[in-house]
């Protein structure tokens, strides 16, 4: 049971997936944490991998999919897996459903979290951190105290309306037509609301899997 997690960034993609992984009996699977495990065991694709980074160059596709598959194939990976981040671009859903034929496997369910534009920038521009000590913290103006150590809390960059608008944007040219590839080739997509509290949108996130006939463990 293979499933893509999709939604603009923001949209909480991150915080649900242990969440949904562990109802499922699945791992996660995130690039960056493949990427660094491949390039620590010194795997064939890891050496490759490393020898892009060491010169300061993005890994390409074709790399990050070889390390996909050397993953997938391992037994922890074999009764599926819940792949976040992993499909951001069309080029990257071709390549992983070529990884997962070639294990014998398919994407059996897109999990799509759905959240308005404005929404998210509400939600993302109400993050400030603590500059000293790190702290995150929703709803606290920039430049108030942090609870923690006293220190001042700001806004990271990233989280600028500006900025997260950007983000908006590359999802839309690049990430959202990885949707109707899915569609077009009969894929199971499911939406879910992804307003709401962290355990209610995980809830939501479970019936709709079950929609398509994927069951938490034991349920
Ligand atoms: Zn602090």
């Amino acid at each position: 049971m293979d499933i893509v997690l999709f939604g603009k960034p923001g949209a909480g993609k991150g915080t649900q997936a242990p969440r949904i992984a562990a109802a499922l009996g699945v791992p996660t699977v995130a690039t960056g944490d493949v990427l660094r495990a491949a390039v620590r065991a010194g795997t064939p694709m890891g050496l490759a991998a490393k020898a892009y980074m060491d010169r300061g160059d993005l890994v390409p596709d074709d790399v990050i999919l070889g390390i996909m598959k050397e993953a997938l194939a391992k037994p922890d990976f074999s009764a599926g897996s819940l792949l976040d981040g992993v499909v951001r671009t069309t080029p990257q859903a071709e390549g992983m459903t070529r990884v997962l034929t070639e294990l014998g496997r398919r994407i059996d369910a897109v999990l799509m979290f759905d959240i308005d534009d404005e929404e998210l920038v509400q939600r993302l521009s109400g993050r400030t951190v603590c500059e000293n000590c790190q702290t995150p913290y929703t709803g606290r103006a920039a430049g108030s105290t942090c609870d923690n150590c006293g220190g001042t809390l700001m806004r990271r960059k990233d989280d600028e309306p500006e900025a997260i608008r950007n983000r908006l944007g590359v999802y839309q040219r690049q990430t959202a037509p990885v949707l109707d590839w899915y569609k077009q080739r009969g894929t199971g997509i499911v939406t879910v609301d992804a307003v709401g509290s962290v355990d209610d949108v995980t809830q939501r996130a479970l019936a709709a899997l079950g929609t398509l006939g994927i069951r938490a463990n034991g349920k």
